[in-house]
């Protein structure tokens, strides 16, 4: 069978030929072919030469580039994805992460970062959390299953979760599930940094826990010891619990879900130091308002603002109006850690927000430290929009 062909248009293989992942469904000439969404297909520049394949959607992002040039074949079979998660396996290791040491939960995908747009993978010990975020990716799940099982050595289950994220048209009734193996009970005990969590992928929010925030915790750890500490969007009270352990006089954890804060309660009762932890299932913002100057130390991490470019003028305000309360919260001398996991949302654009924030609270503050995604989430050069989590470390006078 003969891979179906997507032509662009003159001048349109620009972005292509500099190894961006994206072709737009404006930039396509013709298709040759039955193109069903979700299929493999190879792409042309107008004169014929193939560019590479990718996976075929019907929105505004056509194809997704799985590889490159005019030798790769226009198929994705379990060799290719075997490949692929070979290497991503080969990165992690060798960044530390794989082995019995303090931390056993990480990133093994990260879809655009990996070179496989729509496609994430996290790993909890010896089990593996897939989510298909596109059509393409969600086909081919039994391939990348197998090829799973091959490059991550000792792997005893795979859950899929992509009920979730797969596009609703495409896997109508998608439900998620074991794709190899199973497990036993809903609370997994994994650890980052030395610090244990309790994880729950099957009923937790994205794949049970946010990885992304590792070394932003780890920071924190520095700057707790002493401090009265609030962490607000607590979710599973990844920031409580490090700064518990590092010594903080008290911790306060929000989150307006029950569910994040129970989450939370446990894994401040595996530290030990629960009764200098008190938790609140309570919006932020209602939260914030009757609170005052009671903190040395307060944590800004909300779920993303903006998920469009038609929402980032939105989003910028409610970055701005949640910093002004954070930041009034703040004793003098304070430290405010604040994050934006908005893709459309720059740094510079964050940095105004929060600038602006400083000046309506009427506080004078400085930028201790940039941050941003830990090593596991890497960026493609030749796709900047990977960046997605932007943060800062403020002191506040
Ligand atoms: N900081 C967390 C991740 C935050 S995820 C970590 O390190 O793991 C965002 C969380 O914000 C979710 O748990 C969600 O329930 C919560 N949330 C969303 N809107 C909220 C609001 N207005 N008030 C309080 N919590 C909110």
């Amino acid at each position: 069978m003969s891979a179906a062909i997507v032509t662009l248009k003159p001048g349109k293989d620009q972005s292509l030929r500099r190894l961006h992942p994206w072709v737009f469904s404006g930039a396509i000439a013709r298709m040759q072919g039955e193109v069903t969404e979700g299929q493999v297909v190879a792409v042309h520049a107008h004169n014929g030469e193939q560019l590479g394949m990718g996976h075929y959607a019907p929105g505004s992002i056509a194809v997704r580039m799985l590889a490159f040039g005019p030798d790769v074949p226009a198929v994705a079979d379990e060799a290719f994805w075997t490949e692929k998660l070979q290497n991503a396996y080969r990165l992690r290791h060798s960044l530390g992460l794989t082995g019995e040491g303090a931390t056993n939960v990480y990133r093994l995908v990260h879809a655009e970062g990996d070179g496989v747009p729509g496609l994430i993978i996290d790993v909890y010990g010896d089990v593996a959390v897939v989510q298909a975020h596109s059509a393409g990716m969600y086909l081919a799940r039994p391939h990348i299953a197998k090829a799973l099982q091959t490059a991550v050595p000792g792997l005893r289950a795979i859950y899929d979760k992509s009920a979730e994220t797969v596009p609703q048209k495409a896997a109508p009734g998608a439900q998620n599930g074991y794709l190899f193996g199973e497990s036993t009970g809903h609370e997994h005990l994994v650890q980052e940094n030395g610090h244990r969590f309790a994880v729950d992928w099957e009923t937790g929010q994205k794949t049970g826990f946010f990885i992304d925030q590792r070394d932003n915790r780890a920071l924190l750890a520095r700057y707790a010891p002493g401090r009265r500490v609030l962490n607000t969007f607590c979710y599973t009270g990844g920031f409580s619990v490090y700064a518990l352990q590092a010594g903080a006089e008290l911790v306060h954890s929000v989150d307006s879900s029950k569910k994040a804060v129970e989450l939370t309660n446990r894994n401040a009762e595996l530290t030990g130091l629960q009764d200098r932890h008190e938790a609140y299932a309570q919006d932020v913002f209602t939260f914030l308002k009757d609170r005052h100057n009671q903190y040395d130390l307060i944590v800004l991490d909300p779920p993303a603002f903006a998920k469009h470019l038609s929402a980032r003028h939105n989003a910028l305000m409610g970055y701005k109006r949640l910093n002004v309360a954070g930041i009034k919260q703040i004793s003098p001398g304070g430290l405010l850690f604040t994050f934006s996991c908005s893709q459309v949302v720059s740094m510079e654009l964050f940095e105004g927000a929060i600038m602006a924030a400083a000046i309506e609270a009427g506080r004078p503050a400085r930028i201790l430290h940039r941050l941003t995604q830990p090593a596991d989430h890497p960026v493609s050069l030749f796709h900047p929009e990977g960046e997605y989590l932007k943060g800062l470390v403020l002191a506040v006078d």
